[in-house]
């Protein structure tokens, strides 16, 4: 026996007006993983028609975006597919079969009132006189009469002929529940603007009917359009899909995400050092829950464990700190030569180390990774906490010479320091905290003041990574250096 759920074909349908948004990410999100879930196949479609907005580049940063977080798609853009093309632009063929079988079965008829007499019979029903919505005026028409208008060359929108016996329409969303529209409120509303571009309501329809889509997974701005697009589903004798619709995402303020609240779009989120796992995880757990308690939960969990029924219609609240945690987790339970590979970019871009470099000296840069992946948060952070391994000079911190440096006794404490470390044969951790601690012991100066003399003097700062092993990774030489120049700089 086929297995139905085999069927399943969702799609993910951004319009490349901007950047993608965590939003429309988690939608893309729910869909991967409801296709993954039931074996079926996950579309991305570009809605890109509105043409002053949509640009390639815009395109081309959602495909990155989706990629990074690692999602795949089935069909689409760069994948192909059956159901082709994938780009709303490109499908004004089907638009057209679509409207030809709806004049066929008499569901859509052509419209001639003028912006004017439109906004006049609006304007009548705002004051209480006439029916609000469009009156329907040219459904009356006969169809002599209305070919002869068109073959004259007047100007018409194509409207849906909403059936008069119709009734309350109801979505039967897997998320909500049935939401029950009422037909009074669905007016005959357009489906082609009179330039012969689709509106929304009609080339979504159009293209999920013909893409064989069997489940809408999107944000639930659109839940009020489902109606209307039930409405042409029928006009077209093709299945009505199930509807799922997601709650908003809400800052902590209980105010619609948006700039104010940081970074919203997956790119700005990578850029702050979010990595694609914890990002993914994050998402995927707003609105969603595998259990109700379990806070990690990978790729490979929620493609194997997603349903439907556990999205949750309550509006979801993005929290930085929760995400913050989160990613911590993934950077602590990464393992050392992933992480490795993971901080290398940035220490790159800062201009501080090369992949030649890296490939050079792996064990070097594998030791780093126990110096900083028990603290990161971000991944932004491994340029501040690193990079005194990396320049060759470094700049003392202020507050922190204030704070370590500015006694004879921590002047005597790096002298002492510098001509001990000089001494020693073997340069590793352990040596180096027992060379200090005799140092202290012989000169009288408590260790802790000592030490902390020493970290301002080769970090720069009085908050580093663990003194003894960042001291090893320096180098015996460059170490020693520092401890003399600090010395010199604090001098008198
Ligand atoms: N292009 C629409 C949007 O980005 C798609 C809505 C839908 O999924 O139907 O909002």
């Amino acid at each position: 026996m086929p297995d139905p759920a085999a069927d399943v074909r969702v799609r993910f349908a951004p319009s490349p007006t901007g950047a993608l948004h965590i939003g429309g990410a988690r939608t893309a999100i729910y869909n991967w993983a409801f296709a993954r879930k039931t074996g079926g196949t996950f579309i991305l479609r570009i809605d890109d028609t509105d043409p002053e907005r949509s640009t390639a580049e815009n395109t081309a940063q959602i495909l990155r975006s989706l990629r990074w977080l690692g999602l795949d798609w089935d069909e689409g853009p760069e994948a192909g597919g059956a159901f082709g093309p994938y780009f709303q632009t490109q499908r004004a063929h089907a638009y057209r079969v679509a409207l030809e079988r709806m004049k066929a079965n008499g569901s859509a008829y052509p419209c001639f009132c003028t912006a004017e007499e439109l906004e006049r019979k609006r304007e009548a029903a705002r004051s209480g006189d006439g029916t609000p919505g469009y009156d329907r005026t040219c459904r009356r028409l006969s169809a002599d009469d209305a070919r002869a208008r068109i073959d004259g060359g007047e100007p018409h929108v194509w409207r849906v002929a909403v059936p008069e016996d119709r009734g309350d329409i109801v979505v039967d969303d897997a998320v909500r529940g049935e939401t029950v529209f009422p037909a009074s409120a669905m007016d005959d509303f357009v489906l082609v603007r009179s330039d012969g571009t689709p509106t929304y309501n009609f080339a979504t329809v159009v293209d999920d009917a013909d893409m064989e889509i069997t489940h809408v997974i999107r944000g639930d701005d659109h839940l009020s359009n489902t109606p209307r697009q039930i409405l042409v589903f029928e006009a077209l004798a093709s299945p009505v899909p199930r509807f799922a619709h997601l709650s908003m995402i809400w800052g902590a303020d209980g105010k619609k995400l948006s700039k104010r609240h940081g970074a919203t779009s997956v790119e700005a989120f990578r850029d702050e050092g979010i990595l694609p796992e914890a990002l993914l995880n994050y998402l995927a757990l707003l609105g969603w829950s595998l259990d109700g308690q379990t806070t990690i939960v990978s790729a490979e969990t929620l493609r194997a464990t997603f349903s439907l029924e556990r999205i949750s219609k309550n509006p979801a609240i993005f929290d930085a700190e929760k995400l913050d945690w989160m990613n911590g987790v993934y950077i602590r339970d990464m393992p050392p030569e992933q992480l490795a590979e993971r901080m290398l970019p940035w220490l790159e871009s800062a201009g501080l180390a090369s992949r030649a470099d890296f490939e050079l000296r792996r064990a070097w840069f594998l030791a780093l990774v126990p110096l900083v992946n028990e603290r990161l948060k971000r991944m932004t952070e491994v340029v501040p906490a690193l990079g005194f391994l990396f320049a060759s000079e470094i700049t003392l911190d202020p507050a922190s010479v204030e704070k370590a440096l500015t006694t004879a006794e921590a002047r005597t404490a790096l002298r002492g320091s510098a001509e001990a470390l000089g001494t020693l044969d073997r340069w590793d951790a352990a040596s180096i905290e027992a060379c200090l601690r005799a140092v202290a012991d012989s000169l009288g100066v408590k260790p802790k003041v000592l030490f902390q003399a020493v970290r301002v003097a080769v970090t720069g700062s009085t908050v580093s990574p663990p003194l003894f092993e960042s001291l090893a990774l320096l180098g015996s030489e460059t170490a020693r250096a520092r401890l003399v120049s600090a010395q010199a700089a604090t001098a008198g």
